[in-house]
């Protein structure tokens, strides 16, 4: 049975409140933009940016569009960028005010993804400073398994 948890309540964020902080960064909000933001909130788990061109419209925009608008909300920190260790980057819109931080276990059967809450004790990354005179020291991590229902 899965453990509730707050981010499994996913909350899907207004388009409108997206878009106005777009504008809040002096940032067009242009079709293709929007339309991305339109599908990453719909969507709990990170796509990539082939997927999100195969949800959008046809003729919508170019495959380079959408490239280069999630370039720019990575940058304004509107999404956050995975790596499921399969060569292909996915983002994930990050809520305004939150980190960002958390990890997914991904199943190796089904590609389905969980949230999980789950991390490191800020002992350990505290530890890899000190030993290695490092600051500001943060971590990417993802978890892979078989899901319930592939193991069926
Ligand atoms: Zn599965
Ligand atoms: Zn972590």
């Amino acid at each position: 049975m899965k453990k509730p948890c707050q981010h499994h309540t996913h909350k899907k964020q207004e388009l409108s409140t997206l878009t106005s902080r777009l504008r809040r960064e002096s940032r067009k909000v242009t079709g293709p933009r929007s339309a991305i933001l339109e599908i990453l909130r719909h969507h709990p788990h990170p796509l990539t940016n082939k997927e999100i061109f195969a949800e959008l419209p046809a003729g919508e925009c170019d495959l380079v569009t959408i490239y280069r608008a999630i370039q720019l909300l990575e940058k304004l920190g509107m999404v956050k960028r995975f790596d499921f260790g399969d060569g292909a980057a996915r983002f994930e819109l990050v809520a305004e005010g939150a980190d960002g931080h958390y990890h997914h276990l991904v199943c190796t059967q089904c590609a389905g993804v969980v949230k999980i809450e789950e991390c490191f004790p800020a002992e350990i990354e505290r530890q890899i400073a000190t030993k290695n005179r490092f600051q500001a020291v943060t971590h990417r991590l993802e978890f892979f398994g078989v899901c319930p229902d592939c193991q069926k």
